[in-house]
């Protein structure tokens, strides 16, 4: 099928590569020049594994295009997927400018009948909006269907995740069951059960599983701070529970909290929605406190072992992505701790494998270093706040040299407590 991917960002570059190596002709559009010159010489322009592989050789194969220009991106296009981004407003509102602004314009360049699937995570009554948009502008006779297809992928196994989904979610509207076989058609060599439903329930189906992971950390991490006041270990007891499959044991890590593009924005924007439909969101509410709550509580721990003053203090902090496999530091609470430091007085000195590029960006007064050994030098204190493989393996004896004095937050529980008091480290995990 020829398809069109209006947003080349995290979502869009991966389901265009994905398409694309499923046989299709894909074209990838955007309207920031610089990633679209990047992409046509061959350069990924953000870190996922195996995505670099997979968009050079399906460009290769000439399966897979790229453009700023939207009239010539969906020319022959029979299904165009929206991925823009939906970031959150000031007031935790979802910003749908992107998508608004997507729909105006593809209405003044649609030249037949189109499938529009909606990937991008959108609130209830965005359909209605996209659809009035479209209509208002498209050329007389010209029609069009919208889907809902959100999207479930995570940063850092994007690409597996795309070619093995857990379910693939259709919403149509009635009456459009041929639509929703047009889609299926395109993803049936996914192996992945279908859910086909209404466009609503589509939306609030994502909504809902982000939501439902982001609760499941905030009521991990309140637990593990029951843990360390009673004197429990937070992994025995995750554990322990981890074998009742009711519970299992994802998304039970520990830890300073969840940050990334995704879970906070969407939970703000399900607390947003229920309001305007007049509903208080209590629950909802407390697992973004609780959010917030675990990030003052790693701070607050470095001041305890700091003898409560920060000012003038030096700290190493390893990572800055909002998780490990990634260069993306969106709403990473790794800089919103570096953040907290610095007001309080710190020196930071940081190191991630990743997302030096992108963190240099967005904070100011940091000492971006070569490694994490060259982070610790002359640190007072060394925090890990993203469990990067690379920080598992480092030597812990040379990490304990660099340091001016040997105190550890393990903000992601990466290692093991006994090891490193053995060691001489002061160190505190997360509920352990
Ligand atoms: P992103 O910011 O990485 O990418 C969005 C892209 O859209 C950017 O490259 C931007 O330049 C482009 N864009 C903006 N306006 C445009 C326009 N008018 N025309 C063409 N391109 C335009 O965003 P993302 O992380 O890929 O997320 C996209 C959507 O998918 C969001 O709604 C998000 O909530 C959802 N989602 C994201 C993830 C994730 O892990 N990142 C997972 C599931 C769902």
């Amino acid at each position: 099928m020829k398809i069109s991917i209006v947003g080349t960002g995290y979502v869009g570059l991966v389901t265009g590569a994905g398409l694309a190596d499923l046989g299709n002709k894909v074209v990838c559009l955007d309207i920031d020049r610089e990633k679209i010159a990047k992409l046509n010489q061959g350069i990924t322009p953000f870190y996922e594994k195996g995505l670099e592989e997979l968009v050079k050789r399906n460009s290769k194969a000439h399966r897979l295009f790229f453009t700023n220009s939207l009239e010539e991106g969906i020319r022959d296009s029979e299904i165009i997927f929206i991925a823009v981004g939906t970031p959150s407003r000031k007031d935790g509102e979802a910003d749908l400018s992107q998508v608004i602004q997507v729909a105006e314009d593809l209405s003044k360049v649609m030249q037949g009948y189109r499938i529009i699937v909606v990937k991008s995570t959108v609130p209830v009554g965005t359909f209605e909006l996209i659809r009035k948009v479209l209509s208002k502008n498209k050329k007389e006779g010209i029609d069009f269907d919208i889907v809902s297809n959100p999207e479930f992928l995570r940063e850092g196994d994007a690409v597996y995740d795309f070619f093995h989904p857990t379910r693939i979610i259709i919403g149509v509207e009635k009456g459009k069951e041929k639509v929703a076989l047009i889609l299926k058609e395109l993803l049936r060599p996914l192996n992945s059960p279908f859910i086909q439903t209404s466009i609503i329930n589509a939306q609030m189906i994502k909504y809902t599983s982000n939501v439902f992971l982001a609760s499941r950390i905030s009521f991990i991490n309140e637990i593990a701070n029951i843990c360390e006041k009673v004197g429990a270990d937070i992994v025995e007891v995750v554990k322990g529970m981890s074998f009742d499959k009711r519970l299992g044991d994802g998304y039970l890590r520990a830890g300073i909290g969840f940050g990334g593009p995704c879970l906070i924005k969407d939970l703000k924007a399900l607390i947003k929605m229920s309001e305007e439909y007049s509903y208080q969101a209590q629950h909802l509410k407390s697992i973004l406190e609780k959010n917030e709550h675990q990030v003052k509580y790693t701070v607050l721990k470095l001041r305890k072992l700091l003898g409560e003053v920060l000012y003038g203090k030096v700290i190493g902090v390893l990572g800055l992505t909002f998780k490990p496999g990634t260069n993306d530091v969106r709403n990473s609470l790794s800089l919103k701790i570096i953040e907290d430091l610095q007001k309080g007085g710190a020196k930071i000195r940081a190191y991630d494998p990743q997302g030096m590029k992108e963190a240099k960006n967005v904070l100011s007064n940091v000492c971006f270093c070569q490694d994490a050994y060259e982070a610790c030098k002359g640190s007072d204190a060394l925090l890990v706040l993203t469990a990067w493989d690379e920080f598992k393996h480092l030597e812990l004896n040379r990490l304990k040299k660099e340091l001016n004095s040997p105190i550890l937050i393990d903000g992601v529980n990466l290692f093991d407590p006994g090891q490193m008091r053995s060691l001489g480290f002061i160190y505190r995990g997360v509920g352990r």
